[in-house]
């Protein structure tokens, strides 16, 4: 294991948060534009704590995607910066916690702050151990060539390329036609 579990948890949740851009579903429609939609992305990974379910949340989860997707990218000096500032913001105090069945881990943030305000300092606790292990490189976005999708590579040799299966069968079958095209 590369990460703590709750480190890769946290860093799943981002990615699969980023993922509901239109670049990167399955749709191709953006999948976190209704209350409903943001409903099913937290049904999906194990968010504790206030939920309003209302347009405001959606709008603030929103904006907390892109500021994620952003930071997912940016190299490690530059992501330094942008973790402290999401700490700083939010004022965030860790402690341990043990919830819903799960071991200790940490928390810095008030269970009855807002959602996206939990999200941001969520990801930035995670981003922390990347950055400290010096493993941004492990933070990527899909070489696909019509695919916005982010992932977090975490295979040993480190020498994963896309997304998600999906991608990678779509671009050998490219690359495969584009041989046969050649000859
Ligand atoms: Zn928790
Ligand atoms: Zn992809």
């Amino acid at each position: 294991m590369l990460f703590a579990p709750d480190t890769e948890e946290a860093l799943e949740f981002v990615v699969a948060l980023a993922n509901t851009d239109a670049g990167a579903t399955r749709s191709g429609t953006d999948e976190l534009a209704t209350v409903d939609q943001l409903r099913e992305l937290l049904a999906r990974c194990t968010y504790s704590g206030r939920i309003d379910n209302d347009e405001a949340e959606l709008q603030a989860v929103r904006e907390a995607r892109a500021q994620l997707r952003a930071v997912w990218t940016l190299d490690r000096d530059r992501a330094v910066e942008a973790v402290n500032r999401m700490l700083r913001e939010a004022r965030a105090l860790p402690y341990l916690t043990r919830h819903d069945g799960s071991d200790w881990h940490i928390h810095a943030t008030d269970p009855d702050k807002p959602l996206a305000e939990r999200m941001r300092v969520e990801a930035a606790l995670a981003l922390i151990d990347v950055i400290r292990m010096n493993e941004t490189g492990r933070q990527r976005v899909c070489e696909a060539d019509d695919c916005t999708g982010l992932f977090i590579d975490l295979s040993r040799n480190g020498s994963k390329r896309f997304c998600s299966v999906r991608c990678g069968n779509r671009m050998n079958m490219n690359a495969f036609r584009a041989r046969r095209a050649a000859v």
